[in-house]
């Protein structure tokens, strides 16, 4: 996809007469720029994006990344994953014993109607560091933020782009993140944006003795949970023994959400 700016008249003066001798040369320096840009864009969403950004690997990563706050930046505050402080806290409170008890409630549903399989979750809360690390490596994230990175460098590298008035180049790159559509959807949440990380959401692995039958990869999921049909066995049990809980259908029936909370 191509992100376009206008070429305004101010924009085509502005160009003409204020252009900084560095990018006046050969055309803008377009990491330099992005970097900046893409640091204040983060600055003014909120400290904790300001923070993070530069805990990211490589620039299509954390345009990547600030795309996804930018469309949740309504939401940051309320989204953004637990502190360490938070996540103690958290461990052993009612709502935390709630929550395992419901869990209990969807195995042994799981359990009556396929015996043998056990269904097994991960109690951990993804802290702020595991969501940096699997952003980091995850496949989908390098794909999205290569494609990302090839569109914000056309649009820089295009002769409309404001790059001399801060405030419409950062215009400019915001509207452009908010109006990507990758084409591999990345499989993880920008880090701070997992609904792992405020425990709203478990993940489901399928296992038979010491076997997994169906994991928590995302590439296995059409093999392992739907062809298998242990996306629609989890989703029954979800559905017969837990209120609290739905299954999601967006990329895996294995990752469950909690409602009412
Ligand atoms: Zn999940």
């Amino acid at each position: 996809m191509v992100c376009a700016v206008g070429l305004g008249v101010a924009g085509l003066l502005a160009l003409g007469v204020g252009l900084p001798l560095a990018y006046a040369a050969d055309g803008p320096n377009s990491g330099e720029l992005l970097e900046g840009l893409g640091a204040e864009v983060g600055h003014r969403l909120d400290p904790r994006v300001a923070e993070v950004l530069p805990r990211i690997d490589g620039g299509g990563r954390r345009l990547l990344a600030l795309r996804s706050y930018l469309r949740s930046s309504d939401r940051l505050a309320e989204r953004w994953s637990w502190t360490q402080e938070q996540i103690a806290a958290y461990e052993g409170s009612p709502e935390h014993r709630e929550l395992l008890g419901e869990i209990v409630k969807v195995r042994e549903a799981f359990a009556r109607e396929s015996p043998g399989y056990d269904l097994w979750v991960n109690p951990q809360v993804r802290s702020l560091d595991r969501q940096l690390e699997s952003w980091n490596t995850n496949e989908s994230v390098t794909a999205a933020a290569q494609e990302l990175s090839t569109t914000v460098d056309a649009l820089v590298n295009s002769p409309s782009f404001p790059a001399n008035d801060a405030r419409d180049a950062r215009k400019a790159l915001e509207a452009c993140l908010d109006g990507f559509r990758p084409t591999s959807i990345p499989t993880v949440a920008a880090p701070g944006l997992s609904p792992h990380g405020q425990m709203r959401a478990v993940d489901f692995q399928v296992h038979h003795g010491d076997q997994i039958v169906a994991g928590p990869r995302t590439a296995t999921i059409a093999t392992e949970w739907n062809a298998a049909g242990w996306a629609v066995k989890l989703d029954d049990a979800v559905r017969k023994a837990s209120s609290r809980f739905i299954t999601l259908d967006l990329s895996a029936r294995k990752h469950a959400t909690r409602t009412g909370r």
